[in-house]
This record gives structure tokens, sequence and C-alpha cells, in this order.
């Protein structure tokens, strides 16, 4: 991916609990960390997520997300996520407002805006989202804050302009990318209907 120039390597950990699937843990954090010197972006899908921030940390995550959902706590998670050392991001799924995270805005380096429902591969971008993104970006802008907008879920191309055209800055490509067979071109193409939008 580094060499087909990817610019963050995101990586999404489920729990079986907060999401209806099982992947990967820490120690896989670190064998990716050891292999590429790009952002790793931990996309934390689980319960509790404050239990595990400091271990994917010093696993080697530049970025931890957790989910709004799992957080009653979510202020305190992202102060921790920020004393352990990585940027901290708050993640909604679709069926969550953007108004379940307009008061930790300013103490955030990150929002994620799901576009699918998490846990699988390969699903269809829900286009509801894309007022979602508008609001949450005129927010950050209107407050003049450094907040960087991801959108993750069905990015694709025909999805990614509309995407880009909402506000997002961040895209996270799993299927439109590994399914491709040529993942530099694949990744090109991509950010030029970004940029385009
Ligand atoms: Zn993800």
């Amino acid at each position: 991916m580094e060499e087909a120039g990817a610019d963050w390597i995101h990586v999404d950990v489920m729990d079986g609990e907060f999401v209806p699937n099982l992947t990967i843990g820490p120690i896989v954090v670190e064998a990716v960390r050891r292999s590429t010197d790009l952002p790793l972006d931990v996309h934390l899908m689980i319960e509790k997520p404050e239990r595990y921030v400091t271990d994917f940390v010093k696993a080697g995550a530049s970025t931890v997300s957790v989910h709004v959902e799992a957080c009653p706590h979510l202020h305190r998670t992202l102060e921790q996520i920020r004393e352990s050392g990585a940027r901290a991001s708050v993640a909604l799924n679709p069926a969550t407002p953007a108004t379940a995270v307009e008061t930790v805005l300013a103490d955030a380096d990150q929002v994620l805006v799901m576009t699918v429902n998490p846990g699988f591969a390969g699903q269809k971008f829900i286009e509801g989202m894309l007022a979602k993104i508008e609001t949450l970006r005129g927010w950050i802008d209107d407050r003049g804050l450094e907040v960087v907008l991801e959108v993750d879920g069905g990015i694709r191309e025909g999805t990614i302009e509309r995407a880009a055209g909402a506000g997002a800055d961040v895209f996270v490509a799993g299927t439109a990318v590994f399914g491709a067979p040529d993942y530099a071109a694949a990744i090109a193409s991509l950010r030029r209907k970004a940029s385009d939008a």
C-alpha cells in the first residue's frame, strides 16, 4: 500500500460485541507498525475502548478512533488517547446524529463519519450521510477548528466525489483498492476524483 501511494493505513479493529465481526488486536497493529512508516489510523469498533487505547498506542497507532456510541465518557476517552500520545478521533455510526459529537469537537483531532453500518467490508455507501458530513464541515469551519473529517464505508469512484464535495478530507477505501487489479492506479484515480470534487 505504501508503494501504491496510500497516505495512511487504516486498521479496523472489531470485537464481536460492538459489531458482529472479529478482526485484529494490538499484536497485529505492532506487526503493521514494523512494516511501514505511514501513519496508522486505528479504528476501534469495540465496547469499552478505554480499556485498550493505551495498548493500541503502544503498538504504534498514530490516530485512535473510538465510537461515540461506545463511550459514555467520551471527553475523558479522547483526553486519554492524546495523553497516550496519539491523535484523538471520534467515530459515528450512520444512525447517530452529528450533534452527538458537537460538544467535543474542539477536543478532537478527527471525526470519522461511518458511511455504512460498521462490521463488514463491501457494503453500499449510505447517501443520507452526506448531510451529516456537510453539517460537521460547517461546524469545523465556522469555529476555525483543525479537525480532520474522515469518511469510512462504501468509498469508491462514484461516492468519493460526493463525500469530498460534502466536505470530507480523509477517505478510507478497502474494497475499492484491494479489489482492484492495480492498487496504485486505484489509489491515484480515487485521489483525482476526490481533489476534483
Ligand atoms: Zn474503519
